[in-house]
């Protein structure tokens, strides 16, 4: 899964910070698509000062990085998981993501209506978060009615399954997310199916005001004071200023304005990587005189799935794989020169890629 889910209360800068994700896309677009009747859907490219080292030293044709898809989730209010609003339509959205990244107002503005009072980013984090439980809670009882009968007919596994969800359901009665339960891998095998939306991994964006981007302010802190148990990232960043940032064409306008708010890098990229590593993801490169490229594969994953992400073909009739780690790549600049210095690896069916492995991979047709 590659798919990450912009959530949120309204007027939190959500739709401002999807702008800026999709803008950033358009202005690098090699095959960008943007929908606007679903849920806004935008690719974005991964940022990888790696992807371009490499293009230095082969100067191939082309250059492709590799992509996250991003889903603009509007609407969750209050009351969603009753279907107020277009609440279900939006939890359904929810369902099909993989993470889930959470935009928090952290910013006064009397001209942005809040219609919840004050700003209170942990009170906001909240409500979302039990509109998602609310659904769970959901979700888990009607799982639970469905194999309580096989349980006690005896059905070993429907009962060590009926365990499993009874300690899910106790869980988020009291107010807690699936995220944040203790389950052994079996367990979690289990309920892998139930597709909870509160076990979905989270990353929390603070938008804060101009003057506290670098430093964070009360209510960013806050935040982070009320997720330090949950081993999510939060990130602070002004969804207003990375708008901007995304607008401009100009490589030079950009570094100035950049300049001007003392930016090395816009705070998208930030965010765009750790969505990525929240999603367990790594790269792997393939370098040739046509094409440099980076692909996407999961953390664990052997050489033959990962030569499947380049096509099926590869994956079945996989021989082998040539492989040059990135460091030693742009060591010896050259696929020549690192073989000749023994840094050509050839590795088989049961190689695990690392993450910067330059791969080649042979293949039966
Ligand atoms: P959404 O409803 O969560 O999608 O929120 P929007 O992205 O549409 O933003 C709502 C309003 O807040 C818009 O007028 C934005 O220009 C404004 N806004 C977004 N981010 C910021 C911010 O960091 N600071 C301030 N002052 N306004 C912001």
């Amino acid at each position: 899964g590659l798919k990450a889910g912009i959530v949120g209360l309204p007027n939190v800068g959500k739709s401002t910070l999807f702008n800026a994700v999709s803008n950033s896309a358009k202005a690098q677009a090699s095959n960008y698509r943007f929908c606007t009747i679903e849920p806004n859907v935008g690719l974005v490219d991964v940022p990888d000062k790696r992807l371009n080292k490499l293009a230095e030293l082969v100067q191939p044709d082309r250059i492709v990085p590799t992509q996250i898809e991003i889903v603009d989730i509007a609407g969750l209010v209050k009351g969603a998981s009753k279907g107020e609003g277009l609440g279900n339509k939006f939890l359904a959205n929810i369902r099909e993501v993989d993470a889930i990244i959470h935009v928090i107002r952290c910013f006064e503005d009397e001209n942005v209506l809040r219609e919840e009072g004050a700003i209170n980013p942990v009170g906001d984090k909240e409500i979302i978060d039990t509109e998602l439980q609310l659904k769970d809670l959901e979700t888990v009882e009607k799982k639970i009615q469905r194999i309580e009968k096989q349980a006690k007919a005896g059905d070993v596994k429907a009962k060590t399954e009926l365990e499993v969800l009874l300690k899910c359901k106790n869980h988020l009665e009291q107010g807690k997310s699936i995220r944040g339960l203790d389950l052994n891998s079996a367990e979690l095998d289990l309920i892998q199916d139930s597709f909870f939306l509160t076990g979905k991994k989270v990353l929390y964006v603070a938008n804060v005001d101009e003057a506290s981007m670098h430093t964070g302010n009360k209510y960013s802190q806050a935040l982070k004071d009320a997720v330090k148990d949950e081993d999510a990232d939060v990130i602070i960043m002004n969804n207003t200023i990375e708008a901007q940032i995304s607008e401009m064409e100009d490589p030079d306008d950009k570094a100035l304005f950049m300049d001007e708010y003392k930016m090395t890098e816009p705070a998208l990229d930030r965010l765009i990587h750790s969505t990525y590593h929240l999603l367990g993801l790594q790269t792997y490169f393939t370098a040739g005189v046509q094409e440099v490229r980076a692909w996407t594969f999961h953390k664990g994953w052997k050489a033959p799935q990962c030569a499947g992400v380049i096509h099926t073909d590869f994956e079945k009739g996989f021989i082998k794989a040539e492989v040059i780690g990135y460091d030693d790549y742009v060591t010896y600049k050259t696929e020549a020169a690192a073989r000749d210095a023994g840094k050509l690896r050839i590795e088989g069916k049961e190689y695990l890629v690392k993450d910067g492995d330059v791969m080649h991979f042979r293949f039966n047709v």
